[in-house]
């Protein structure tokens, strides 16, 4: 029998309620223990703005890069158990969230389905997910979208700051 292919899939990363710094540590150990996965990289936190609402906490966000044997739909069922596990509540939209788990790339796969759709549909227009994401892959493309080096110029506006690693 021949071996699943293994796919490399970033993963999105955020936070602003409770101890978001604890809950992204936490969340990394979590995507680390995945059957067939594993993690070879997450970024530094980046602290940035609510985009889209006012009078929240400031969230903390990564990225995670996987090598994985999962296939994108068992893998956005794992964010989501993950996600629950942190007692993540789905209130509203643009609630603020213990963690947010978002499956961003699945190798170069563009998919549409029901419940996933990959690359994640905003990604591209948020600073908080393609800084860290150009920290661990400087020349990716975002299928549909382009390179993530020109994308993040176009999002220059948006204020998101570096937390030295810990
Ligand atoms: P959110 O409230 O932003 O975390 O939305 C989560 C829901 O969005 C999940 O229940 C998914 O079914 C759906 N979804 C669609 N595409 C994605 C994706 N690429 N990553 C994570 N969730 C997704």
């Amino acid at each position: 029998m021949s071996a699943p292919p293994v796919t490399r899939a970033f993963i999105g990363l955020g936070a602003n309620l409770g101890d978001p710094a604890r809950a992204i540590d936490t969340a990394c150990t979590a995507l680390a223990a995945l059957p067939g996965t594993e993690l070879l990289a997450c970024s530094r936190r980046y602290r940035s703005a609510p985009v889209g609402v006012s009078g929240q906490p400031d969230y903390l966000n990564a990225v995670a890069a996987l090598a994985t044997t999962l296939s994108a739909p068992a893998l956005l069922d794992a964010l989501l158990a993950i996600e629950a596990r942190h007692g993540r509540t789905r209130d509203y939209r643009m609630a603020p969230r213990t963690l947010d788990l978002d499956l961003l790339l699945y190798g170069d796969a563009r998919l549409d389905l029901p419940q996933l759709t990959v690359p994640h549909p905003r990604m591209h227009q948020r600073a908080f997910v393609l800084a860290p994401l150009a920290e661990l892959a400087p020349q990716i493309e975002i299928p549909g979208r382009g390179r993530v080096a020109d994308l993040l110029r176009e999002v220059a506006d948006q204020t998101i700051e570096a937390l030295p690693a810990s």
